[in-house]
């Protein structure tokens, strides 16, 4: 027998969301239809499509042939196009901004482009799959605390007391996955303080800007840091609701030339040929300056009427904590273990919410946390309203005082 044995690389690259989600997928109870309210994907229900305008440009694209090799850090119209987007962080030109496939791959370049194997970078403890990125090649994702009783904001003390001499950088996510937590400009300034005495760069995950509920509201940790470099990674992905399109960015906003030497790796490293493909880049000026900004803020709109329906129907139920969020579009909904005698974990109380009433979320432990559920603000407001209301009659049933 010849078997050939998986690589270090291979061996450690995990997402933790995939993994525990498939090993512990229910099935539901077949005498009511199913509620799927677990996946972050915006476009599978129908209710939040792309601008029609987004259509129009990619097959513009493609009809007239746009597939030829580009600049490995992507068309230089279409980088001008994402600096001019961009301007709401201060000075972005072309050269600052190398397009990527997905934002996955913008966040993994950053990384990738700061950290040595053996070194670590700050991640939020409760957070999207940053680890995902960082295990596989050797860099440590070290989880820093947030504070659930101030809105998700980051324990400074506690993320300060992490850093040693092998900490190359921090990651933030605002409006943040699966908090629905947006920083304060306060408080961003306070994070920024700590990065510059702390000689760190910021990487933001900036994917849900400007998603943000009404009288929030957004800055982009660029716009508000005069001395800490920012890696800004975002794209099309989440606010122009084209997640399989494949065409995000990074920005690098150098704060006193600090990045200067690594200019040259960037763009060496956009020459393993990591960006979009060629049609989508094409069209991406279009996408960028011609989508409304109606279509934004219906969008959030309709989001904050569906975090209000589900508030509305769950702030009464005991044993569960429910506030509307503040930005992205998830509802991150405590659990109060200790009420519900027969549920353990949240991990159990997914299962068997899903096997009782066909309600699907996604548990905390997906993100290494434990006590939560988070459902997705994107289904339709009859999906939602239902599924409210069967998450309550599941409590009801539970609870004990
Ligand atoms: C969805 C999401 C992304 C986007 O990743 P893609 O690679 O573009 O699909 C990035 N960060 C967070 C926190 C997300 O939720």
């Amino acid at each position: 027998m010849w078997k050939v044995q998986p690589t270090e690389f291979l061996k450690r690259t995990l997402n933790p969301i995939r993994i525990l989600w498939e090993t512990n997928q229910p099935k539901g109870n077949p005498e009511i239809p199913n509620i799927y309210l677990q996946l972050g994907d915006p476009t599978i229900y129908g209710n939040f499509l792309p601008h029609s305008n987004c259509a129009k440009a990619i097959s513009y694209a493609v009809l007239h042939d746009k597939f030829s090799y580009l600049e490995s850090s992507g068309l230089k119209e279409a980088r001008e196009a994402v600096a001019e987007y961009c301007k709401h962080m201060g000075n972005v030109t072309a050269d600052d901004v190398f397009l990527t496939t997905g934002c996955s791959m913008a966040i993994e370049t950053a990384c990738r482009a700061l950290a040595n194997p053996g070194e670590n970078i700050l991640t939020p403890e409760i957070s999207w799959n940053y680890t995902t990125w960082m295990n596989g090649v050797g860099i440590e994702a070290r989880g820093y605390s947030l504070l659930p009783e101030k809105e998700w904001e980051i324990d400074l003390d506690h993320l300060e007391s992490l850093i040693d001499d092998k900490t190359r950088a921090i990651v933030v996510n605002s409006p943040g996955n699966p908090c629905g937590n947006v920083h304060s400009k306060k408080h961003i300034l306070e994070i920024i303080a700590l990065a510059e005495r702390n000689k760190l760069v910021i990487i933001s995950d900036e994917i849900y800007e400007f998603f943000t509920m009404p009288n929030v509201e957004y800055h982009s940790f660029a716009e508000l840091s005069e001395n800490v470099p920012v890696l800004v990674c975002s794209g099309l992905t989440k606010r122009f609701l084209i997640p399989g399109a494949r065409c995000d960015w990074l920005v690098v906003n150098d704060r006193g030339n600090k990045l200067e030497n690594l200019r040259t790796g960037f763009r060496n490293a956009a020459g393993r040929n990591f960006f979009p493909n060629s049609s989508l880049q094409y069209a991406l000026p279009s996408i960028l300056r011609d989508t409304p900004q109606s279509f934004f803020d219906e969008n959030n709109q309709k989001i904050y009427k569906n975090a209000q329906i589900v508030f509305n129907k769950l702030k009464s139920v005991k044993g569960l904590k429910s506030s509307i969020p503040k930005g992205s579009f998830y509802m991150l909904i405590g659990i109060d273990l200790n009420k519900f005698p027969k549920i353990e974990t949240s991990l159990q109380f997914m299962q068997m919410l899903a096997d009782e009433q066909s309600v699907f979320v996604l548990p905390s432990e997906c993100f290494n946390y434990q006590g939560f559920i988070r459902i997705v603000l994107t289904a339709t407001e009859e999906m939602l309203a239902e599924a409210s209301d069967r998450i309550k009659k599941f409590c009801e049933c539970y609870y004990e005082y």
